[in-house]
């Protein structure tokens, strides 16, 4: 069976709600993971932080212009009234029970149940579309199987029982449909993968029932490589190795879940991305095979913090960058990069939140220089580190002033530390080196 995954603009209009159905209803069983249609977990955020901020008003006006969308999509998708009747019932009780959490105090878990309404409304609409339009689907409540642990990983052996358990309870089908992104937490309260994280429930799903491959749908037509917002140029990358997908998805490239190719490549299952106004296109195919060496991707990550912690005492003194990361470990802030020179330490986080309290304790025995707004540009390709061609990257010294060099880390992987302001000349720069002066070689 294939786990097929529709990421929020594939249901976001009536069109492309119809393309969907012509893309899985080609006679194989399968399960579809649908993410909310594009805008709404927006909005969803946007309401709890209303709630947040106490401005209740804004919040009531934002939930009224979301719901006032989602009538106008039941009365296009649905063709006779009693159906429209049913499904208008239920979201509109989804609409009431947003309204009803604007009189409670905000939480997280509140949080949690606002954003989670929007998987739970596309997916009723679009399995009650497809039986309006013939086919065999049933809808799985994510929320009876997907489950996260205390670290937040996905708890693979109760989410492969309830799954498998629901499966044979459901009335036979052709098409199971799921909501992504959604799951319960190890008490049992509504929690979700974080934003994006319908691509991971993809793969977790793929992984627990050995899916033969898991396809996630998108507006592009595969990995890039390089960023298409910022360069000109660029193309699908039609093969990637589960090392390659994600390095990439982990340092910036957007179309994947940065935790996507885990439950894959642990269970050894293809990854295919897809278009879904294009699907006849090969998209890229991610597996455990690899493709050629050297530069094959270029991608970024912002919001970067980088962190220059300095001792004297450093000087041929041991045990100093363990006291270093113990003080990482214990506001549970992961490290991305690091570099290293006899006196000093520099490295990166992604999540500052707890950025003071590591300065203060940094600060008890060494001096620390923060930079805020960085961005990690990563190459990546299979043995990059190697490849007689990757000398051709360090051009950018010459028009770049780089914060941080990773080199050597993996050799898959090669990261770059810039200014912000300087990113979007980097990836330019980079791709000219890289991939456009290969025939003035
Ligand atoms: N709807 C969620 C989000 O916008 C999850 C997803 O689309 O993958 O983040
Ligand atoms: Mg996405």
């Amino acid at each position: 069976m294939k786990v097929l995954k529709f990421g929020g603009t594939s249901v976001g209009s009536i069109k492309n709600i119809k393309s969907v159905k012509e893309i899985i209803t080609d006679g194989d069983k399968k399960i579809v993971v649908l993410s909310a249609m594009s805008g709404t977990t927006n909005a969803l955020v946007e309401i709890s932080d209303y709630i947040k901020a106490k401005d209740i008003d804004a919040a009531l006006n934002c939930i009224e212009v979301l719901s006032q969308k989602y009538i106008v999509v039941i009365d296009e998708l649905f063709e006779n009234s009693q159906l429209k009747q049913e499904v208008g019932n239920y979201i509109d009780a989804i609409f009431e029970y947003l309204t009803s959490l604007t009189s409670e105090k905000h939480t997280e878990l509140l949080y949690n149940k606002i954003v989670s309404q929007g998987e739970l409304m596309s997916t009723y609409m679009f399995t009650k579309f497809l039986n309006q339009e013939g086919v065999n689907a049933r809808l799985l409540p994510a929320l009876e199987f997907m489950r996260i642990d205390k670290t937040n990983d996905p708890d693979v052996f109760y989410i492969k029982q309830n799954l498998q358990r629901i499966i044979d309870e459901a009335l036979p089908a052709d098409i199971y449909i799921t909501q992504g992104f959604i799951c319960l937490d190890a008490y049992g309260n509504v929690a979700n993968l974080q934003r994006g994280g319908s691509d991971y429930t993809a793969t977790i799903i793929g992984g627990v029932i050995e899916a033969d491959e898991v396809q996630i749908w998108t507006d592009i037509d595969g990995m890039h490589n390089n960023d298409p917002r910022f360069v000109k140029n660029t193309h699908a990358i039609s093969n990637l190795s589960f090392d390659e997908a994600a390095e990439l998805a982990y340092f910036g490239a957007k179309i994947l879940h940065p935790q996507t190719v885990m439950p894959a490549q642990e269970a050894n299952i293809p990854v295919r991305l897809k278009n879904t106004e294009d699907p006849e296109s090969y998209g890229t195919l991610i597996s455990q095979e690899t493709h050629g060496d050297g530069i094959k991707a270029i991608a970024a990550k912002d919001n970067i913090t980088a962190i220059k912690i300095k001792s004297a005492r450093m000087l041929l003194a041991h045990g100093f960058l363990k006291k270093v990361f113990e003080i990482f470990e214990k506001y549970e802030t992961s490290i991305d990069m690091i570099t290293t020179s006899e006196i000093a330490v520099s490295l990166t986080i992604d999540n500052d939140k707890n950025l003071a309290a590591i300065i203060e304790e940094l600060e008890k025995f060494s001096l620390v220089e923060v930079d805020n707004q960085q961005s990690i540009i990563c190459l990546v390709g299979h043995s990059v580190v190697k490849h007689h061609e990757t000398h051709r990257l360090f051009k950018v010294l010459q028009d770049i002033s780089v914060r941080m060099i990773s080199y050597g880390g993996s050799n898959n992987n090669i990261s770059l530390l810039v200014n912000t302001n300087d990113k979007i000349a980097t990836l330019q720069h980079l791709n000219k080196y890289v991939f456009e002066d290969v025939e003035a070689l």
